[in-house]
C-alpha cells in the first residue's frame, strides 16, 4: 500500500464548558478522544455513528476549524503543526469542508460566478482572460447551468442542491485533494440526494480527490464509501471495509446501528440481529467508565465497567474495540 495521503494519530479534541470565572472547576467535553485514521489518495472514507458521537468534530479538527488538544495529523507524511507559514497555506488549499447546507458559509453580497471566480484568482490558477471560460467549466462540471441568469445568482436565488454543486465547484476550482463532507445530501431531497452523490462519486475518479465522508445514514454511506469507521462517545469502536463493516459487523453497536436501518437485501436483512438501543448516548462531560458503551449494551458483562476493551483486528483492515468481538455471533444468538 503506498503512503496515505492523510494520517491522523491519537487525536483529541477536548472543549471546556461552563463560566469563565469558574475556571478552576471548568470540565471537560471529550468530543474527540483518541481517534487514528488514514486515508489512501482517491478513497471514501465515511465516519459513522449517532449525533454528538464526534464525527463532526474530528471533521472539523482535520480541516482546521477545530484546534485538536492532541494528536497528530499528517499530510502526505508531513505533521501539520510542523509545516512553515508558506506550507501550511498550501495544505489549507488541499483540503476543503463541504457543510450540510453550504448557505452559511456563502458570502451573501456575491453572485455564484464571483464565489467561482475569488478562490481562482487569489490562487493565480488562470488569468483574468482565462476567468469566464475556467467559471463556465466548473459549472459545466458540476451540472451547474453556465447561462448569464445563474451565474449572477446570489446563495439565496439557488436551491439546497444547487448551493452543494456550486460548494462542490469551489472544492475542484483550487484543486483539492481531500473533501470533507459533512452530512453533504441529508438536508436535500431524495431525487437530488442521488445526484449530488452520483457527482461525489465522478469527482472522485475524474479528479483522484479523496473524501471523508460524515453521515448519520448508513445507505448512504453503503453507496459510497470505500471504509468506515464507526464512532461512539468520541472514540472508534469499529472499523472496516464497507463490505467488512455490513456484511459481518463484529461491535454491537455497529448492529445497532444496522438494525435501525433498512436495506435492500432480504437475506441479509433477516439474518441480521434484531438490537434496539435503549437509553440516551451518555454525557461525553463525564464518560462512563470501561467500554463507553456498556450502559446500552445488550450483551455487557462486568468486565466491560471496568476495563476499557482493546482494539481486536479480523484480517488487514478489520478492527473492532469490543471484548466479546470474537464471540460476537454466539453472544447475540443468546439474545433471542
Ligand atoms: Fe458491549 Fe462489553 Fe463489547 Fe462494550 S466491551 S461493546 S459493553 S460487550
Amino acid at each position: 500500500m503506498t503512503e496515505p495521503l492523510l494520517e491522523v494519530e491519537d487525536l483529541k479534541v477536548h472543549f471546556p464548558v461552563g463560566d469563565e470565572w469558574q475556571k478552576r472547576d471548568r470540565r471537560m467535553v471529550k468530543a474527540v478522544d483518541g481517534v487514528s485514521l488514514s486515508l489512501q489518495r482517491g478513497e471514501v472514507l465515511a465516519l459513522a455513528g449517532e449525533s454528538g458521537c464526534g464525527k463532526t468534530t474530528l471533521g472539523r479538527s482535520i480541516v482546521g476549524l477545530d484546534k485538536p488538544t492532541k494528536g497528530t495529523i499528517k499530510f502526505k507524511g508531513k505533521a501539520i503543526n510542523k509545516l512553515s507559514t508558506e506550507e501550511r497555506k498550501v495544505f489549507r488549499q488541499k483540503m476543503q469542508m463541504v457543510f450540510q447546507d453550504p448557505f452559511d458559509s456563502m458570502n451573501p453580497r456575491k453572485t455564484a460566478f464571483e464565489m467561482i471566480a475569488q478562490p481562482l484568482l487569489l490562487n493565480n490558477i488562470v488569468s483574468k482572460t482565462e476567468l469566464l471560460p475556467e467559471v463556465l467549466r466548473l459549472f459545466e462540471i458540476v451540472g451547474l447551468s453556465p447561462s448569464k441568469s445563474y451565474l449572477s445568482r446570489s446563495r439565496y436565488h439557488l436551491s439546497g442542491g444547487e448551493r452543494q454543486r456550486l460548494s462542490l465547484a469551489r472544492s475542484i476550482s483550487v484543486k483539492q485533494e481531500i473533501i470533507v463532507a459533512d452530512e453533504p445530501v441529508s438536508a436535500l431531497d431524495i431525487s437530488i440526494q442521488g445526484q449530488v452523490l452520483s457527482l461525489l462519486r465522478q469527482l472522485q475518479k475524474d479528479f483522484q480527490i479523496s473524501y471523508i465522508f460524515i453521515s448519520h445514514d448508513l445507505s448512504v454511506v453503503r453507496s459510497l464509501a470505500d471504509r468506515v469507521i464507526i464512532m461512539y462517545l468520541g472514540q472508534v469502536v469499529e472499523e472496516g471495509t464497507t463490505e467488512e463493516i455490513f456484511k459481518s459487523p463484529k461491535h454491537p453497536y455497529t448492529l445497532a446501528l444496522l438494525a435501525a436501518h433498512p436495506i435492500p437485501d432480504p437475506v441479509l436483512s433477516r439474518a441480521r440481529p434484531r438490537i434496539v438501543l435503549t437509553g440516551d448516548v451518555p454525557s461525553p462531560i463525564n464518560l462512563p467508565s470501561g467500554c463507553r458503551f456498556h450502559m446500552r449494551c445488550p450483551i455487557a458483562e462486568s468486565v466491560c465497567s471496568e476495563k476499557q476493551p482493546a482494539f481486536m483486528k479480523f484480517g488487514k483492515s478489520h478492527s473492532v474495540a469490543c471484548h466479546f468481538a470474537d464471540q460476537i455471533d454466539s453472544k447475540m444468538d443468546n439474545l433471542t
